[in-house]
């Protein structure tokens, strides 16, 4: 039986309450406006704050309301695509600085948990991306050799090391990427909203921005109680993008992803299951996930909305989905579910933008966003900072552009479509 409703789920019942803030009632002035305090704008402020500027972020809701209170919490380096296909994409110069960023893109992420002591469950075990069937073990051992051939400490995981590793026989092949781990990653994005507070950013929550515009050579970002004045304008609001810039949402197709928490498993059952401490996702053209938390709950995600018609087809997925990767588990229990939006790109790869003089945004991570969005906001920093120029940035400045078949796109996995990817039951 379900007992959470809530939109956060799992991560809001254990993550440690957010900072207290307020709404924006007044007219304010700083140099930096950040829209959207995810990881990517809070990340932002705290880099630009430890460099003394004042910071201002507006958060329509509340700290982590976005992607960065319902991700699954694998904290992986790259990106979403294989290194080979950035160069490929992005060419040699972008293609070669983005892998530079983010090759080791999760140590950061472990520097500022530690830094500024959050307590977000942090485990630094890795992560194991499982291949599904023939062509699903080729792409992890293409990905482990592409992955070496750079240096990364990665491994191939053959079937034995894999059921050992993941409690589950279904994966013939598996990546166990050492450079990976887990968080909380509510607990996080509310540990880095602290830590920029604490380094000097103001934090508004309830406080959607309606409108941005040029005055006297600032920027004025309103909200309904008052507005902030700023040099610079950053708009961090990626999939969750709302009022302001649609231009960012339309170029996505915004993917729903959900969640479901059993309660704790048994100690006896709980020593099987990734009984190291990775988490783990997979090939599926319809990605799967699945790791465990602190208390020891078994979290398994997929392609989906818990709305609708839909919420209880994903449901009875989810349960025959655990019994067959896991037939050890015996009777189980759902305690939490919550779901979200991923923003994918026709490409697979984020986007820069800097619209206007003194305003940037970044958006687009295709599920792959708590390292990236961390490391992409100390970089806009610096960029603010005057330390990087616009054309020495980690991506090409490019213009938003629709994607095209969106609603048809997004109304696919909405309900049903992973029902064609069910593991053989057992
Ligand atoms: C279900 C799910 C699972 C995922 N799993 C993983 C994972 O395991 N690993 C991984 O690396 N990534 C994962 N991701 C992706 C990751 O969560 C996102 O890439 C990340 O959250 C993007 O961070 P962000 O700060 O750019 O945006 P967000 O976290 O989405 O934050 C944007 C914020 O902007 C605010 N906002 C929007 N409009 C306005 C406005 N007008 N005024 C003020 N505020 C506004 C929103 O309220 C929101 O809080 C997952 C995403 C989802 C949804």
């Amino acid at each position: 039986m379900l007992n959470d409703r809530r939109s956060h789920g799992l991560w809001e019942r254990t993550a440690p309450p957010p900072s207290a803030t307020e709404r924006l009632a007044r007219d304010i002035v700083a140099d930096v406006a950040i829209v959207g305090a995810g990881y990517t704008g809070l990340s932002t402020a705290l880099h630009l704050s430890e460099r003394g500027l004042r910071v201002a972020v507006l958060e329509a809701v509340e700290i982590g309301y976005g992607g960065a209170g319902r991700s699954t919490g694998l904290v992986n380096a790259g990106l979403w695509v294989m290194p080979s296909v950035l160069k490929e994409r992005l060419g040699p110069v972008y293609g070669g600085r983005i892998l530079d960023l983010l090759r080791d893109s999760p140590r950061l992420v472990f520097e500022i948990v530690d830094k500024h002591n959050i307590s977000c469950e942090l485990k630094r075990a890795g992560t194991i991306h499982c291949g599904e069937g023939e062509k699903g073990a080729a792409e992890i051992r293409e990905r482990a050799r592409q992955w070496q051939e750079l240096g990364a400490p990665v491994r191939v995981l053959e079937p034995e090391e894999m059921r050992a590793k993941t409690g589950t026989s279904f994966y013939p092949a598996g990546l166990l990427d050492l450079r990976a781990g887990t968080i909380q990653p509510l607990a996080y994005v509310r540990g880095l909203g602290r830590a920029a507070i604490a380094a000097g950013a103001s934090v508004f929550t309830g406080s959607p921005v309606d409108r941005i515009a040029r005055e006297g050579g600032v920027w004025r970002l309103t909200t309904q109680g008052g507005s902030v004045r700023a040099k610079w304008a950053v708009l961090s609001t990626d999939t969750y993008t709302s009022r302001v810039m649609p231009e960012l949402r339309a170029q996505q197709v915004a993917v729903p992803f959900f969640h479901v928490a059993t309660a704790p498993l048994s100690d006896n059952v709980r020593r099987t299951i990734l009984p190291e401490g990775q988490g783990a996702f997979d090939t599926r053209t319809v990605l799967g996930a699945f790791r465990i938390d602190d208390a020891g709950r078994l979290i398994v995600g997929s392609a989906g909305a818990l709305r609708g018609t839909g919420a209880a087809i994903h449901r009875r997925w989810a349960l025959r989905h655990i019994r067959a990767l896991f037939p050890q588990i015996g009777e189980v229990m759902l305690e939490h579910e919550w779901y979200g939006r991923i923003g994918m790109t026709s490409d697979h790869l984020p986007r820069f933008h800097a619209p206007a003089e003194n305003m940037i945004a970044v958006s687009s991570y295709n599920g792959r966003g708590i390292a990236p969005g961390t490391v992409f906001g100390r970089e806009l920093a610096r960029h603010i900072g005057g330390d990087v120029p616009l054309e020495g940035m980690f991506l090409p400045v490019t213009s938003p552009r629709g994607t095209p078949f969106r609603a048809i796109r997004e109304g696919y996995y909405e309900v049903g479509s992973q029902i064609a990817h069910l593991p053989p039951a057992r």
